[in-house]
C-alpha cells in the first residue's frame, strides 16, 4: 500500500474530440509520512504523546460554543504532579521524565475518543471531558488519581511513587468562557494543593 498522486489529462484528435487520457502517477508517501511527522509536532508534546496546550485552547473554545449554542455541560480538569520537584532531585531528570511518560499514559487509557487529554505545561496536565456531568467527572478523576498512586517505578535508589492534585471546574451554559473556566479549574488546582494534595476539589466548592 501506498499514497499515490494521480493527474488525468484528456487527449483530443484533430476535431477537438477526445480520444484517450494520460495518467500521470507519482509515489508521495514519502511526503505524506513527512507531513504526519509536522502535524505530530505542531500538535503534540515529544515527551508524552499528548495533545500540546495550543491544540488543548483550540478544542476547548470548539466546546465553549458548543454548549453556548446547544447546552448541556463539560467538565475541565486540571492535574499537577505532587512534590514532583523532589522525583527530580532525588532521581534524577530521566527518571522524572519517565513518571510523566507513564502519567501520560494513565490519561490516555482512561479518556475516551471525545475527551482531549493535553500537556498544558512542565508537569501539569488538562482533561477536557465533553458532554459529561459533575458526578461522572468525580468518577474519572478519582479513578486517574488512583491509578496514579499505583504507579511503581524500580530505581537503585528505591521504588518511585507519585500523586497527583486535581482541580475540577464546569463548562456550562452559565460559565461558557474557556479561560474563565480554565482559572476555576486552576484555583479548585490551588486548594487541592493547600489542603494536603492528593485529592479531587472542585471550583464550586472553594468559592
Ligand atoms: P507541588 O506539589 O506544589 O506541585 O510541587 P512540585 O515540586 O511538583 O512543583 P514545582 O512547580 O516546584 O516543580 C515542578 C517541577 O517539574 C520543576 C521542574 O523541574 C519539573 N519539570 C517540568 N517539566 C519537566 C520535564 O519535562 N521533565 C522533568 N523531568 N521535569 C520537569
Ligand atoms: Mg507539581
Ligand atoms: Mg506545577
Amino acid at each position: 500500500m501506498y499514497y499515490e498522486d494521480l493527474s488525468i489529462s484528456p487527449v483530443k484528435n484533430n476535431h477537438g474530440e477526445i480520444v484517450n487520457f494520460i495518467g500521470i502517477k507519482e509515489n508521495i508517501s514519502e511526503r505524506k509520512a513527512l507531513e504526519e511527522i509536522l502535524y505530530k509536532l505542531a500538535n503534540t508534546d515529544p515527551l508524552t504523546g499528548l495533545f500540546n496546550r495550543r491544540v488543548f485552547l483550540e478544542r476547548l473554545t470548539q466546546e465553549s460554543e458548543r454548549i453556548s449554542r446547544l447546552g448541556g455541560s463539560a467538565v475541565l480538569l486540571m492535574l499537577d504532579l505532587d512534590f514532583f520537584k523532589r522525583v527530580n532531585d532525588t532521581y534524577g531528570h530521566a527518571m522524572g521524565d519517565e513518571v510523566l511518560r507513564q502519567f501520560a499514559d494513565i490519561l490516555r487509557k482512561n479518556s475516551r475518543s471525545i475527551d482531549v487529554a493535553a500537556r498544558f505545561g512542565g508537569e501539569e496536565f488538562v482533561i477536557l471531558l465533553p458532554s459529561t456531568n459533575q458526578n461522572e467527572a468525580f468518577i474519572v478523576a478519582e479513578r486517574l488519581r488512583k491509578q496514579v498512586s499505583d504507579i511503581a517505578i524500580e530505581h537503585p535508589k528505591g521504588i518511585v511513587h507519585i500523586t497527583v492534585s486535581i482541580g475540577a471546574a464546569e463548562l456550562s451554559e452559565h460559565d461558557v468562557d474557556g479561560e474563565i473556566v480554565l482559572n476555576h479549574a486552576d484555583c479548585a488546582l490551588y486548594i487541592a494543593k493547600d489542603s494536603g494534595r492528593n485529592k479531587t476539589c472542585w471550583f464550586q466548592d472553594v468559592k
